[in-house]
């Protein structure tokens, strides 16, 4: 893969030496690691996920070729589409995993002015959130978004 190749090289060239060299031996062990699973589930190629999250790279290919951007999608719930997320979680109200309020934002929580609990934080939803893959904008957008959880799936959980 020409893109792979790319990469490689780019991480090759960030330290010197045989430094330089493990950099890019770890970034391809990485990346040949995740892209079976991520091409798997949009149903695309491997080379096409690749070009994909290429192309929207603004960093460093070293940090950007890292387990917090491209982690396993164990877990992950996938929608096809924000709007059937939407339809998923229709009251828009979140469990903060934080002060357990109901915030209605799913990344900052506003159920109280103390918390300012922040899924995308250090310490991400404490596991109590859930992750999500939105399939149709992945390629624009390509993360796993790690939020609150929806006060329906928590129902669901409990078998309700
Ligand atoms: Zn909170």
């Amino acid at each position: 893969m020409e893109t792979l190749e790319k990469i490689k090289q780019l991480c090759r060239e960030s330290w010197s030496g045989e430094t330089g060299e493990q950099r890019a031996v770890d970034a391809e062990a990485f990346i040949l690691g995740f892209l079976p699973s991520y091409a798997g589930l949009l149903g695309i190629s491997q080379q096409q996920v690749l070009d994909a999250i290429e192309a929207k790279r603004t960093y460093s290919a070293v940090n950007y070729y890292q387990q917090s951007n491209f982690p396993s999608l164990d877990g992950v719930k996938i929608f096809d589409t924000k709007q059937a997320f939407a339809e998923a979680a229709p009251s828009k109200q979140f469990r903060c995993p934080s002060c357990g309020g109901v915030s209605s934002d799913p990344y900052e929580c506003d159920a109280s002015k103390d918390c300012d609990w922040k899924s995308y934080g250090l310490f991400g939803t404490l596991g109590k959130g859930v992750r999500i893959v939105v399939k149709d904008t992945f390629l624009e957008h390509p993360r796993v978004h790690e939020i609150f959880m929806p006060l329906e799936f928590e129902q669901q959980a409990s078998g309700l």
